[in-house]
């Protein structure tokens, strides 16, 4: 069997690829990300390899579904980019890989929590110019503050552990509360986290019901000095109400490794380009923002992990008819 991977890279076709070996299954790499356009590149295949940005929606399904598309394994956990009843109308099955590192991502959220606090970054490039000078790089001690942590599931609480063991104070909000963050912090609304953290940390899925979950209203309620931190999908956030509320110091800054309008622009390099979307533009000129290009997922045992479970969950589909990961 042949599988086309759209929107590959060089550091996961190598793992795909050791992880694939004498599988009997053919993998076909696409730099490409899926949209309407390159959805041809299907043509001659039954199985697609996706990722978070590559185009699920119901005319490239309906396209692909006409060359003959069986199934699309996701290579991650998040799959806001499907459309899922129009896959099931066209009798294409979607499997994903739930769980591949809680800890990467909650790591990464701590990662950028800490160096925009303490501005090793900033630091880092000064002393390359030489520059000895501390002004301007004076953080806070994370021990005795609040951290709110909104989605208490896979990684939400691996990040509230974390942040237990610098000594800050745990509160958490998520419709379906978890019996393991009892001993962590405490469940409390969504205005009392927005009203009394100093830190904000989202880990709840993007849909319906979450998308804009900070927006103007929420940043008036929040604390000047709070810092938000989004590892979980770019809409989660209004992006103009983030400029709105950074411009006029109603939040002290944001850890950013996702923006709702990444599609096309993350994972690529821009830098002979220039952005041309004004709004993350604007977000890279505040010095109180940090952005990765969603990379929080990338360590070498989550990508070996994605990989082990995306070659299971195409077996499991192709030879039993079933997987447990189908969505
Ligand atoms: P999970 O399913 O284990 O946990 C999600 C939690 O969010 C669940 O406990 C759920 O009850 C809760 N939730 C649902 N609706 C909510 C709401 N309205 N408000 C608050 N909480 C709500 O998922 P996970 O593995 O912890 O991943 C969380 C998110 O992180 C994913 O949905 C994905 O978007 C994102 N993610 C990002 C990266 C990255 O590289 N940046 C990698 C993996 C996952």
């Amino acid at each position: 069997m042949k599988i086309s991977f759209f929107s590959a890279r060089k550091y996961e076709q190598e793992v795909f690829e050791s992880v694939f070996a004498n599988t009997g299954m053919e993998l076909d790499f696409f730099e490409l990300r899926l949209t309407a356009k390159t959805a041809q590149l299907a043509k001659g295949f039954t199985t697609i390899c996706c990722f978070v940005n590559d185009l699920l929606n119901a005319e490239v399904l309906t396209e692909l579904s006409k060359m003959g598309i069986k199934n699309i394994a996701l290579r991650c956990a998040g799959f806001n980019n499907v459309n899922l009843p129009k896959a099931k109308e066209l009798g294409i099955r979607v499997v994903r890989v739930p769980d591949y590192s809680p800890y990467a991502v909650a790591e990464h959220a701590v990662a950028l929590l800490l160096t925009l606090n303490r501005k090793t970054h900033r630091a880092h490039s000064r002393i390359r110019d030489l520059n000895f000078s501390l002004e301007g790089l004076v953080g806070f001690d994370l021990r005795g503050k609040t951290v709110g942590i909104i989605g208490t599931g896979k990684i939400g609480r691996v990040f509230a552990g974390i942040m237990k063991g610098f000594g800050c104070t745990i509160l958490a909000y998520d419709p379906y509360p978890h019996k393991e963050m009892e001993s962590i912090g405490t469940y409390v609304t969504l205005p009392e986290i927005f009203k009394n953290a100093d830190i904000i940390s989202l880990h709840c899925p993007l849909n319906d019901s979450t998308k804009h979950l900070l927006s103007a209203s929420t940043f008036e309620m929040m604390k000047p000095n709070a810092v938000i931190i989004n590892t979980g999908r770019g809409a989660l956030i209004d992006s103009k109400a983030l400029i709105d509320a950074l411009k006029t110091h109603k939040i002290g800054g944001a850890c950013l490794d996702v923006y709702e309008e990444e599609e096309g622009v993350f994972f690529t390099d821009q830098s002979t380009g220039g952005i041309m979307d004004d709004v993350l533009a604007r977000l890279t000129t505040f010095p109180n923002v940090i952005l990765t290009s969603h990379q929080a997922f990338l360590t070498n045992e989550a990508l070996r992990n994605i990989a082990e479970t995306t070659r299971d969950n195409i077996r499991n589909l192709v030879d039993q008819g079933k997987c447990q990961n189908e969505l």
